[in-house]
C-alpha cells in the first residue's frame, strides 16, 4: 500500500495515474495534461529529454553509485568544477546529499560547528523568517514556519533555538540587536518564500541582511532550493547579493534523480580546514554524490547554459504579466509574479476547492494548497502553453 504524503489517506480523492510524459506533458489514460508546477517546482527541462536521459544511460553502463567514503569518481569531480565555475563568487565548496531537507541540515549543522570550531559554545540559536519553508526533517521544520508542523514541534519540545522574523528591514534590524551575539546563521529563502504561499519580498531586504550578518559576524545561507536556477528571473539569488552557504535542489538534477548541494564559501569551509579531526564535518548520506544524480545535474546545467534559459524565463514573466495584467475577481486577494512563478492568493481557501480538476479537464495539471493557486512551469513552455495555464486560472474564477 502506498502512504502519500501531506493527505488524510482516509478522505482522499484518488490521484491521477501517469503513464508516459514528455516535455511539459503528463498523460494520463484518458487525458494530455501541461504540467504547471514542473512537479514540485523541479523539472525545469521537461519530461524526457534526450540528452539528459542519455547522460543518465551512459552512466549507468559504466556504474550507477559508489560511495564516497574513501572514493570519487569523475562524474562529482566534474560536476563540482562545474559548480565552482557556475556559481556566484567564493562558493567553490559542494557538500553533497540526497534531497534539500538533508542539505538544509548538513548547512544548520555546518553553521553551528563553524562557531564550535572557533570554541565559541554561545553561539546556538538562529534566525529564519516568518512563513519559512526549510523541508521536512525535524531542523528543517523548527527553522520552517508552517503552521502545519506547529503541533509536531510541540510535542517535540520548546522551540528555543530559532528566532522568526517578517521581511521588512526595523524588524531584522529589531532581531539582531536583541539576539545577534547568541546567533550562529541566518537562513533564508531568497526573494521567494514558495511553500509558505509564494511570498515574494525586495532585494533589500536582503542587502541588510548581508551587512548585519557581517556586523554581529552570522553566517547567512541561502536556502535556493526552489529560487536556483532561475525560478526568481535571477540564475541564483545569490548572483545579487552572496550569502556564506547556498543549499540548491530541486532542479540541480533537471528533476530527474532527487539530490542537493550545500555550497560552502572559503571562510565557512576554513572554519574545518585543520589538523584536527575533531574539526571535521560529521555528516555522510550513503548516496551522496550518486553518479547518476551527477551526471543528470552536468547535463542539466550544459543545457541551461546553451540553450540561454535566462532570456526564456525573462519572456515567461513577460507573457505571465501580460496574461494576468488586469485580473480582478472579488474572491482574489492578490495576484504575485517573480520570474518563472505566478500565484493567485484566493482570500478563502474554499474557493479553490475543486479547481485541480476543473483544470485536469482543461488540459492542465495544477496543485494549489492552502489559499494559493500558482504556477511553477518547466522553462521549455511554449507560449500558447503558457497562456493555456492562465486561461485556466481565470476561467476558474469566471465560471
Ligand atoms: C522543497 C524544498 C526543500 C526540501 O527539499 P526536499 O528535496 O523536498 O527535501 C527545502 N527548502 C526549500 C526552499 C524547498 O522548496
Amino acid at each position: 500500500m502506498i502512504w502519500y504524503p501531506y493527505v488524510q489517506m482516509k478522505t482522499m480523492k484518488e490521484p491521477y495515474k501517469i503513464v508516459d510524459a514528455e516535455g511539459v506533458y503528463l498523460y494520463t489514460e484518458d487525458q494530455k495534461l501541461i504540467d504547471s508546477v514542473s512537479s514540485w517546482w523541479c523539472m525545469i527541462h521537461g519530461y524526457k529529454n534526450p540528452e539528459i536521459t542519455e547522460a543518465i544511460k551512459n552512466q549507468a553502463d559504466q556504474f550507477s553509485h559508489v560511495m564516497l567514503g574513501g572514493l570519487t569518481h569523475e562524474p562529482v569531480q566534474k560536476l563540482s568544477a562545474k559548480l565552482r565555475e557556475f556559481l556566484p563568487g567564493d562558493l567553490d565548496y559542494c557538500f553533497f546529499s540526497d534531497s534539500g531537507s538533508v542539505g538544509v541540515e548538513v548547512a544548520l549543522k555546518m553553521a553551528l560547528q563553524y562557531y564550535i570550531n572557533r570554541g565559541e559554545w554561545n553561539r546556538t540559536k538562529v534566525l529564519s523568517l516568518t512563513h519559512a519553508y526549510h523541508g521536512d526533517t525535524f531542523k528543517a521544520m523548527e527553522v520552517g514556519d508552517d503552521e502545519d508542523y506547529h503541533f509536531i514541534l510541540e510535542a517535540y519540545g520548546e522551540k528555543k533555538d530559532v528566532f522568526h522574523v517578517d521581511t521588512n528591514i526595523p524588524a531584522l534590524e529589531a532581531a539582531f540587536k536583541a539576539h545577534g551575539a547568541e546567533l550562529n546563521a541566518f537562513i533564508v529563502e531568497p526573494l521567494l518564500q514558495g511553500a509558505g504561499g509564494m511570498r515574494m519580498y525586495d532585494i533589500s531586504y536582503l542587502q541588510r541582511a548581508r551587512e548585519l550578518c557581517d556586523e554581529y559576524d552570522v553566517l547567512l545561507i541561502f536556502d535556493e532550493v526552489a529560487t536556483g536556477f532561475g525560478r526568481t528571473g535571477n540564475r541564483f539569488v545569490a548572483d545579487l547579493v552572496l550569502p556564506d552557504i547556498q543549499v540548491l535542489g530541486k532542479a540541480l538534477t533537471a528533476g530527474y534523480i532527487g539530490h542537493a548541494c550545500t555550497v560552502a564559501n572559503h571562510k565557512v569551509y576554513n572554519g574545518f580546514y585543520n589538523d584536527d579531526p575533531d574539526k571535521a564535518l560529521m555528516h555522510g548520506p550513503t548516496f551522496m554524490r550518486n553518479a547518476l544524480a551527477c551526471a543528470a545535474a552536468l547535463k542539466g546545467i550544459e543545457i541551461f547554459e546553451r540553450e540561454n534559459y535566462m532570456e526564456k524565463i525573462k519572456k515567461i514573466e513577460e507573457i505571465s504579466r501580460r496574461e494576468m495584467a488586469g485580473f480582478t475577481h472579488p474572491k482574489v486577494k492578490e495576484v504575485r509574479i517573480m520570474g518563472g512563478c505566478t500565484c493567485v492568493e484566493v482570500l478563502d481557501p474554499k474557493d479553490l476547492e475543486g479547481f485541480q480538476q476543473f483544470a485536469y479537464e482543461r488540459g492542465v495539471f495544477s496543485r494549489p494548497f492552502l489559499s494559493y493557486m500558482y504556477s511553477m512551469v518547466p522553462y521549455i513552455i511554449t507560449e500558447e502553453e503558457l497562456v493555456q495555464i492562465f486561461d485556466t486560472m481565470k476561467a476558474w474564477f469566471n465560471k
